[in-house]
């Protein structure tokens, strides 16, 4: 008999699934309101016209390398500069020039956001924890990555219940539940920005107490920038949290590192050429620590796909190292989050709902509605509208042609 029928059926992804579902559907009004990709105004993936500008000059341009090689196991040199000047002297002026200049900032750039936190997630459980706290709820493939890469141990922390962050729910639970001498380090996801699926998320003072409890308590901070400019409109203001956390005149160093996991899919849209990065923060003092945990970045990266896709990082390298054109795609960041708040602000409108939930002070790519599964399902069967089963729809699914209908069969529904 072959082993193969030991092989069991597994899962349908939890937002990718429904999205197979709705191309089948034929009812001429759907909408498909699950996946996180920005869609126009006309409903429409359109490339940012900054990073189409930086696509032509590039091939048209001595620029574009002209054959498709290899490029090296962690990445592109020029990538890496680029990237981390973003990350570490723009968003980060303060407190990111000197990390840079001190060397204490391995970098591999990733295959996007679900990359860098995979490449993360091996390094962490080989060498330091394979415990990690993760928020309730949350994008629900944090725990798929971390359990696939080595994590025995996943643990959740309250974040939101009932329309409410409850940060001090959390703060109690990790005080209680994380102890720093007993041998067992404990990481910990922090959504930098624009919380997935709640688009809710802590104030800078909540913040403050948050990260002061996770040093405290010695845990080592991941953080997952994958929405950095959905929130403000601004990439630079939407790294507060990594700036946070690198302000020396609060936290002298982690101890234990800090990682960084970002991502140009969301607000370069570059979804599926795949361009992100890690960045490991190593603690002072520690001159060897930093190409240590690049080589064995390297390693794993060797292992697991041996090197990272090229066309996408070059368009991204275009944009971020060109003054005007990082300007520009500043811009388009703003259009996109100002479109993101005007629909927003057109389902209130119409739906007035009060007690549902807090929707105005969500922000990003999603509102979270609250509703529960039979109100779903209903609205998936009655009206062919399509959202993930946890509540969460996306917004930039929502224009002029489909908002009345939107908002009428949610109305209705929950009537
Ligand atoms: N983290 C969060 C919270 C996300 O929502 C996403 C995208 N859905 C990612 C990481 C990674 O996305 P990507 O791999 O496309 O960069």
């Amino acid at each position: 008999l072959s082993l193969f029928n030991k092989i069991p059926r597994a899962p349908p992804d939890k937002i990718l699934g429904l999205t197979e579902q709705f191309s089948k559907d034929t009812n001429n009004n759907k909408v498909n309101l699950t996946v996180g990709v920005y869609k126009d105004d006309k409903g429409l993936v359109s490339t940012f016209p900054t990073v189409a500008k930086a696509q032509k000059i590039l091939e048209q341009g001595e620029k574009m390398n002209s054959d498709f090689s290899y490029l090296p196991i962690i990445g592109s040199p020029s990538y890496r500069i680029s990237t981390l000047n973003f990350l570490f002297r723009d968003s980060c002026p303060e407190s990111g020039p000197k990390l840079l200049e001190q060397e204490r900032v391995s970098f591999v750039q990733t295959l996007s956001g679900t990359g860098a936190l995979a490449v993360a997630a091996d390094l962490l459980a080989q060498f330091v924890s394979r415990t990690v706290w993760v928020p309730r709820p949350s994008w629900p493939n944090h725990v798929n990555i971390f359990k696939r890469h080595g994590f025995s141990d996943v643990r959740e922390y309250p974040y939101y219940e009932d329309g409410k962050l409850d940060v001090d729910e959390w703060i109690t639970h990790l005080r209680k539940n994380v102890k720093k001498n007993e041998g067992v380090r404990h990481c910990i996801i922090l959504h930098a920005c624009c919380h997935n699926p709640t688009g809710l998320d802590p104030t800078m003072k909540q913040w403050q107490q948050i990260l002061d409890t996770i040093h405290e308590l010695e845990m080592i901070p991941i953080i997952d920038m994958a929405y950095q400019g959905l929130e403000s409109g601004n990439p630079v203001r939407d790294a507060y949290v990594l700036r946070m956390c690198l302000d020396k005149s609060r936290y002298e160093s982690w101890p234990h590192g800090l990682f960084l996991c970002q991502s140009f899919a969301k607000n370069m849209g570059l979804y599926g050429e795949r361009v992100g990065s890690l960045s490991v923060v190593v603690p002072p003092n520690q001159p060897d620590s930093k190409d240590n945990v690049e080589s064995q970045l390297k390693q794993i990266v060797r292992s697991m796909y041996s090197s990272p896709p090229g066309y996408g990082c070059r368009v991204a390298t275009m944009v971020l190292s060109n003054d005007n054109f990082k300007r520009d795609w500043y811009k388009n960041v703003e259009t996109m989050v100002q479109r993101l708040l005007n629909v927003r602000q057109g389902m209130y409108d119409r739906l007035g709902w009060k007690g549902l939930l807090n929707f105005e002070q969500q922000h990003g790519m999603f509102f979270y509605t609250g509703l529960k599964p039979h109100a779903l399902n209903r609205l998936r069967e009655e009206y062919s509208i399509y959202m993930t089963m946890d509540g969460r729809l996306s917004l930039s699914g929502i224009n002029d042609s489909n908002i009345d209908y939107v908002c009428d069969a949610l109305k209705a529904i929950s009537d």
